[in-house]
């Protein structure tokens, strides 16, 4: 033990995880707040999470955020579970606890829901059925969260069925799972529309789903965030829909991490926006 008051430690652990905007973002919360602290990058390999895990506290870390391909396997090294992580069945934001337990969390479904409800106020979940495309990681977290804010019916689908259907065994009667080839049909009078596949990012194939059963009173939003408008959010803008980009979510769910870790609810704003696409 140090009898000296050690500078509060932070991190992402991934691999790989140099692409990250996680540092970005808490560098500029830490020197926003004029917090004495750091957050950094750790690319750590599947064999290695274990023993990372136990040492990183008496290095001085408080705690970190996990990404691909740590985010599920980490439950199983947690010593304590919030009912949301384990309901996901995953992980993103991890604390040391001062009794030494490592406790799992899960923001990605907080993250969503807060930036629609921060760009698009006017939202009404409960206002109609939500398209969900995708059935992978993430589409878990948004799955769950729709469910919570009380969206009467989830349209879900995905390019490997079985894992849709996984989701609605495992989720319940309010998803429907549809065909991927007849996704755009799906889109009929719903409140809310959302794509949660890694198509329209940088560098993978685009989205092509026909989009013209999307109603104008819709609000449509992006996981993705590189590019920041995808064709899938362009579609919708064009048709008169209300847009939410990606980047949101992102800021969101690393709030409540940085307010346990180092003790300030920081502020999702556009100068937060600003910072993590400059850097
Ligand atoms: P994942 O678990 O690997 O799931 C990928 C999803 O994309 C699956 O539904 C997969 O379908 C689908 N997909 C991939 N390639 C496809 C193709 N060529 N055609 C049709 N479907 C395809 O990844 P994830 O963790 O859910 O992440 C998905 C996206 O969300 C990524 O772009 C990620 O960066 C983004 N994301 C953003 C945030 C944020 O804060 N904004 C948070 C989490 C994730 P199959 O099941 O058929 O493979």
């Amino acid at each position: 033990m140090t009898d000296h008051p050690r500078i509060p430690l932070a991190g992402v652990i991934g691999s790989p995880v140099a692409h990250s905007r996680s540092p970005a973002l808490h560098g500029y919360w830490l020197r926003r707040y004029g917090i004495a602290g750091a957050y950094v990058p750790l690319d750590i390999a599947q064999a290695d999470l274990r023993d990372v895990l136990a040492a990183l506290p008496k290095a001085g870390f408080v705690g970190c955020n996990v990404t691909i391909p740590h985010k599920e396997s980490v439950l199983q090294i947690a010593d304590v579970v919030t009912d949301r992580a384990a309901l996901i069945g995953a992980a993103n934001t991890l604390i040391f606890r001062k009794d030494g337990k490592l406790h799992a969390d899960n923001t990605d479904g907080y993250g969503f829901i807060a930036n629609l409800r921060q760009q698009a106020p006017f939202w009404a979940p409960a206002a109609g059925p939500a398209a969900v495309f995708g059935a992978g990681g993430a589409a878990r977290a948004v799955v769950a969260s729709l469910l919570e804010v009380g969206v009467p019916e989830i349209r879900l689908t995905n390019r490997t069925r079985p894992r849709a259907e996984a989701l609605r065994a495992e989720f319940g009667a309010r998803i429907v799972v549809h065909d991927w080839v007849q996704a755009g049909a799906m889109l009929e009078d719903v409140a809310t529309a959302v794509n949660t596949t890694s198509l329209g990012m940088t560098g993978k194939p685009e989205f092509l789903a026909p989009m013209d059963a999307l109603p104008q009173t819709a609000v449509v939003t992006d996981l993705v965030y590189t590019p920041l408008k995808t064709r899938f959010l362009k579609t919708a803008e064009e048709m008169g829909c209300t847009t939410v980009d990606g980047l949101g979510m992102l800021l969101h769910q690393a709030a409540p991490g940085f307010e346990r870790w180092f003790g300030q609810r920081p502020e999702v704003d556009a100068e937060t926006r600003a910072a993590v696409l400059a850097g």
